[in-house]
C-alpha cells in the first residue's frame, strides 16, 4: 500500500495508459461512442460518468481508505446528493456548528419533504446519546466544526449510530485525508468540499464523496446521474492537479496556522483564539489553517476586514492565499440567531484560513490591522 504523500502525486492514474501522458487527459467530451449494440467502452454520456472524473473519485477513494468515490459540481451537490438517502419520517442529528450552506439547504429544503434534523452540538456526547429518536437513521457530523474548531469523537459516534444500523457521515472538508481518515475510524460516508484545501488555489468549486458502502454506492451513483450535480471534466483535472501537492500545501497551512494561533493568543485586542492545534485530538495527525477568535471589542470587526492589505477578505478557505471572513454575515448568515449564538458564532468573530505565504508577513499584516 503506498503512503498518502505518494498517492497525492501519483493519484489513481500515474500516467495515460494510451499515450503515456502524466498529466490526467481532460475528457472535454459530452457523449462516447458505443462500438456496436450491446458494447460500450464504459462511457456513455459525461453527466453519469466521465474518464477525467473517474480518475478522480477512484484517487478521493485511495486517499480515504474507502472503496468507492463520486465527485459533484460543488461541496453542497455532495451533500445533496448524500441527503438523497434518506426517506420521510427519518430523523438525522447534525452537528450545530456547522458550514451555513449545510444547515440552508437541510433545514430550508430536505426538512419540507419530511427529513427530520435536530442540530445539536455533537462534541458533547452525553447530548448526543440523549438526542437520539427512535427513527433517528444517521450522525451527520463536522469536526473540527466550522468556525468554533469543537472536536467530535468520529469512533464514538461511529459505533452509537451502528448500534441502531444507522449511517455516520463526516464532513472532513477541514482536515483532509491527509491529516484524518473517518473511514478508518469507523465513519460510513465521508464528505469534502474539494473548493477548499483538495484542490486548495481558490480556483474552482467541487464536491466529493468517499465510502465503503455496497448496500449505498448505487444508490448514490442513481441521484448523482438523475440530479445531475456531477463535476466537468476540466474541474475534475483542477482538482486532481491541486491533489498532487497536498502534502506540502498542508504542512505549511499548518506551521503558518499554529505560528498565527499562537501571537494572536497573546494579543491584548483578542479575547480567546479557536484552533484545534491547541489541544490536538488522537482522531486526526494535524490541524491545517484555520483559526478563528473573538476580538474584545466588536467594533474592531469591521476596522480590522478594511485594515488587512495582504489577507484578503472573501468568503471559502483551504486555499494558497490566506483569507478572512466574518461568519456572522457570510459563511453562517443563513443560520436562526439563536441556533448561530449558542454554537458561539457572534459579532465578534473571525475566521481566519492561513495560506502558505510567509508567516512573518502574514503576523505583520494582521499587527497593524489590530494596531488602535
Ligand atoms: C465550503 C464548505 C461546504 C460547501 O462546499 P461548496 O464547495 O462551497 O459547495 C461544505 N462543508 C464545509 C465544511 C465547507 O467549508
Amino acid at each position: 500500500m503506498k503512503k498518502l504523500d505518494t498517492i497525492c502525486v501519483h493519484t489513481a492514474r500515474p500516467f495515460d495508459p494510451v499515450t503515456g501522458a502524466i498529466s490526467t487527459p481532460i475528457y472535454q467530451s459530452a457523449t462516447f461512442r458505443h462500438p456496436r449494440l450491446g458494447e460500450s467502452t464504459g462511457f456513455d454520456y459525461s453527466r453519469a460518468i466521465n474518464p477525467t472524473r473517474s480518475v478522480l473519485e477512484e484517487t478521493i477513494a485511495l486517499l480515504e481508505g474507502a472503496k468507492y468515490g463520486l465527485a459533484f459540481a460543488t461541496g453542497m451537490g455532495a451533500i445533496s446528493c448524500v441527503a438523497k438517502l434518506f426517506n420521510q419520517g427519518d430523523h438525522i442529528i447534525v452537528s450545530e456548528d456547522l458550514y451555513g450552506g449545510t444547515y440552508r439547504l437541510l433545514e430550508g429544503y430536505y426538512a419540507k419533504y419530511g427529513v427530520e434534523f435536530g442540530f445539536i452540538d455533537t462534541s458533547d456526547f452525553a447530548k448526543l446519546s440523549a438526542s437520539l429518536k427512535p427513527n433517528t437513521k444517521a450522525l451527520f457530523i463536522e469536526t473540527p466544526s466550522n468556525p468554533m474548531m469543537k472536536i467530535t469523537d468520529i469512533a464514538a459516534c461511529a459505533k452509537l449510530i451502528h448500534d441502531r444500523n444507522g449511517i455516520l457521515i463526516v464532513d472532513n472538508t477541514f482536515l483532509t485525508p491527509y491529516f484524518q481518515n473517518p473511514i478508518a475510524l469507523g465513519a460510513d460516508i465521508v464528505l469534502h468540499s474539494a473548493s477548499k484545501y483538495l484542490s486548495g488555489h481558490n480556483d474552482t468549486v467541487a464536491g466529493l464523496i468517499a465510502h465503503s458502502r455496497d448496500d449505498l454506492d448505487f444508490e448514490l451513483r442513481e441521484a448523482q446521474k438523475s440530479e445531475g450535480a456531477s463535476l466537468s471534466a476540466l474541474d475534475s483535472w483542477l482538482v486532481l492537479r491541486g491533489i498532487k501537492t497536498l502534502s506540502v500545501r498542508m504542512e505549511r497551512h499548518q506551521s503558518n496556522g499554529a505560528a498565527i494561533a499562537k501571537w494572536l493568543s497573546a494579543h491584548p485586542k483578542i479575547e480567546r483564539v479557536f484552533y484545534c492545534g491547541f489541544t490536538p485530538h488522537p482522531q486526526s495527525r494535524g490541524s491545517a489553517g484555520m483559526v478563528s477568535f473573538y476580538l474584545k471589542d466588536p467594533a474592531m470587526a469591521p476596522k480590522v476586514l478594511e485594515r488587512l492589505k495582504l489577507i484578503l477578505f472573501a468568503e471559502s478557505l483551504g486555499g494558497v492565499e490566506s483569507l478572512i471572513t466574518y461568519p456572522l454575515v457570510q459563511t453562517h448568515g443563513a443560520i436562526p440567531e439563536a441556533m448561530r449564538l449558542s454554537a458561539g458564532v457572534n459579532d465578534r468573530l473571525l475566521r481566519l484560513s492561513i495560506g502558505i505565504e510567509d508567516k512573518d508577513d502574514l503576523i505583520a499584516d494582521l499587527n497593524q490591522a489590530l494596531a488602535p
